[in-house]
């Protein structure tokens, strides 16, 4: 019996569970590769800066194509190996942010962001890890075309998974940007708080960066601390979640709350206040008096809310 029925069943978070083999070990086969691009039941994925490109199909879209018909769709910058989806290959393929825009004219395609396809269910669910994986991807050749280094133009290797210099010889990796997202809880309260770029009456999580030579226990008190002057004790980890904007991994955590006191970092916030249960409740099924609203069930700060609620997280 669930703690609370009428929160309904638990959606799925937004990017994981990806159903993609990322086959690794194929990346550096050449053969491997040029057979990939001829397998019939390859598909590509084409992203251009923010914009996904997807062919239209009634309220939605699809996002594959093939490969010959994605490199058409626009001068393609990289086309990178996603990994095999049930054995059909699966590839990225970047076009300018430019070119991308300008295909919003065909009524034959549905071009829009990533945040409004996962949040409005644009396309079958299955699709969004491995776009995620792609426009993270992408959007880190985009912002590596030279060495960091020497500053010499690098070229794509292991399809697309490395880029090399050829005047320093550095290999770059691509990165991702880890951010601590986390729930301070003390006793039937936990805090929550708005920044500036919310839309009204929605309240999330505080989050931040992890930075050099940091621990993520050490980030998220911080991080709370920084943001809304409340000092942490022991922090839990919960999940995490890919966030392609450009390239971050959520940490979610739930972490005990020492003060109560709050003290907001005005430049990062524009509020900051403790919730009970039940107004959370209210909050999570978008029944507010006030109006007042979590972030969607697509994103972590949902689920570690919810968790929260329903006395799934650790008692503090
Ligand atoms: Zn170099």
């Amino acid at each position: 019996m669930p703690a609370r029925p009428d929160l309904g069943p638990k959606p799925h978070l937004g990017y994981t569970r990806s159903l993609i083999d990322r086959a690794a070990a194929h990346r550096e086969s050449e053969t491997a590769l040029a057979a990939f691009a001829q397998d019939a039941r390859a598909g590509a994925y084409v992203v251009g800066g923010e914009l996904i490109v997807t062919r239209r199909r009634g309220e939605g879209g699809d996002p594959l194509f093939g490969l010959a018909e994605a490199h058409a769709l626009g001068e393609p910058r990289e086309t990178v190996f996603l990994g095999l989806a049930d054995g059909a290959p699966r590839f990225g393929v970047g076009i300018g942010a430019k070119a991308a825009e300008d295909l919003k004219a065909r009524g034959d395609l549905m071009v829009t962001d990533l945040r409004s396809i996962a949040v409005q269910g644009l396309v079958p669910a299955e699709h969004l890890p491995p776009l995620a994986e792609a426009k993270a991807l992408l959007a880190w050749h985009g912002r590596h075309r030279f060495c960091s280094n020497c500053g010499a133009s690098t070229n794509v290797v292991q399809a697309g998974w490395r880029r090399d210099c050829p005047g320093c010889r550095a290999q770059h990796f691509p990165r991702t940007d880890p951010v601590v997202i986390m729930l301070a809880i003390h006793g039937e309260r936990c805090l929550l708080g708005r920044s500036h770029r919310f839309v009204a009456n929605f309240w999330s999580c505080l989050a931040g960066f992890v930075e050099p030579g940091e621990a993520i226990d050490d980030a998220v008190r911080r991080e709370t601390v920084e943001e809304a002057g409340v000092r942490c004790g022991r922090v839990v980890y919960f999940t995490s979640q890919p966030w392609p904007f450009p390239m971050s991994l959520m940490i979610g955590c739930h972490a005990e709350a020492l003060t109560t006191e709050i003290t907001i970092d005005p430049v990062e916030l524009t509020d900051a206040r403790w919730f009970d249960r039940d107004e959370l409740a209210l909050m999570l099924k978008r029944k507010h008096p006030d109006g007042l609203m979590t972030p969607p069930p697509v994103a972590i700060a949902h689920h570690l809310i919810r968790a929260w609620v329903e006395g799934e997280a650790p008692e503090f």
